[in-house]
């Protein structure tokens, strides 16, 4: 399929851009990597009638280091985080998480901030944002505002970016050193999107785990940060009886659809395994 008719901007600055998407309204939508968008427009299933593309936005690039946190500038690619030895040595898990997304051609153009904006439940970033408490940096007509990856995610494709915005970096706290980590992802092929996935960070000392964020990838209609799920471990040396326990209360609070990756319970019970896996394979990381 073809995309219909549109025009193409590419501004050399936020301000630009933010001008850009003023003056043209809801005819206009930001271009990243464009994995997401144009494969959309071909579908027609999204026909904006501008692009503003960010990639002329040198601001909008890189990994950077601030005090305890790092900052992902939102055009940042998922090829790039591969890269990146600020993200290899303080968030393993974004390079983990980055490989299992799609493939070389994909991650090459992909980035981190598309993946989160976009809004689909089958993206693998934003549960990962949830899971590691990061918060959303945006610009818009208004000036600048934060918003916490946790509350950012409305429904598929709803998020709290208004029209007019631009999500300009991600902002996350880097977790405690010895840290246990895995994302585990079920998918029908490779390069597929998950039937089910569960990011897990977790903390342990004496054999006992002190601290559990997990998080949870296209088992709603948005990503789903398992907080009763990460507290059911806290405390327990991950002998069975916890981990049956955490992946009951990850199963409770999933609602996937039916759809060519399955029935609802399929995905549910395949949701649990993945929790599971998780878990299991972060304990055995923490140092
Ligand atoms: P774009 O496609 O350019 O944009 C996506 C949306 O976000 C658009 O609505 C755009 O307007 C908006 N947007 C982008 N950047 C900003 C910004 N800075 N501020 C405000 N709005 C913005 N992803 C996965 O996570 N897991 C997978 O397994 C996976 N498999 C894939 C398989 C295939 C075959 C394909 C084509 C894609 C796959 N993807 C997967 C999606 C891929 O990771 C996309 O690159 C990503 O979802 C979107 O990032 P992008 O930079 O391409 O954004």
């Amino acid at each position: 399929m073809i995309p219909g008719p549109f025009t193409y901007h590419r501004p050399g600055s936020v301000a630009d851009a933010l001008k850009l998407l003023a003056e043209l309204g809801d005819e206009a939508r930001p271009l990243a990597g464009g994995h997401s968008l144009i494969p959309m427009m071909k579908l027609r299933l999204a026909s904006p009638e501008h692009l503003i593309d960010l990639h002329g936005i040198t601001a909008l690039k890189g990994v950077v280091r601030e005090g305890d946190r790092v900052v992902v500038r939102a055009m940042t690619t998922q090829h790039e985080l591969l890269g990146s030895d600020v993200i290899a040595s303080i968030l393993p898990i974004l390079k983990e998480t980055s490989l299992l997304i799609a493939d070389p051609q994909i991650r090459y153009c992909g980035t981190l901030g598309g993946n989160v904006a976009n809004g689909d439940p089958g993206n693998d970033m934003p549960a990962l944002m949830q899971l590691l408490n990061a918060d959303f940096l945006i610009e818009g007509p208004d000036g600048q505002r934060t918003v916490a990856a946790r509350d950012f995610y409305q429904g598929a494709y709803f998020t709290a970016l208004e029209p007019g915005e631009i999500l300009t970096a991600i902002s996350i706290p880097g977790p405690a050193s010895g840290h246990g980590y895995a994302y585990e992802k079920l998918k029908r092929k490779v390069g597929d999107y998950a039937t089910a996935a569960a990011g897990v960070v977790m903390t342990m000392e004496g054999g006992i785990v002190t601290s559990c964020s997990i998080g949870l990838t296209n088992l709603a209609d948005t990503p789903l940060w398992a907080q009763e799920a990460g507290e059911a471990v806290v405390g327990t040396s991950l002998d069975d009886a916890a981990l049956k326990r955490a992946a009951d209360a990850a199963i409770a609070i999933m609602s996937p659809a039916a759809d060519g990756r399955g029935p609802v319970e399929y995905r549910k019970h395949v949701g649990g395994i993945m929790v599971q896996r998780a878990l299991k394979r972060a304990a055995a990381r923490a140092a």
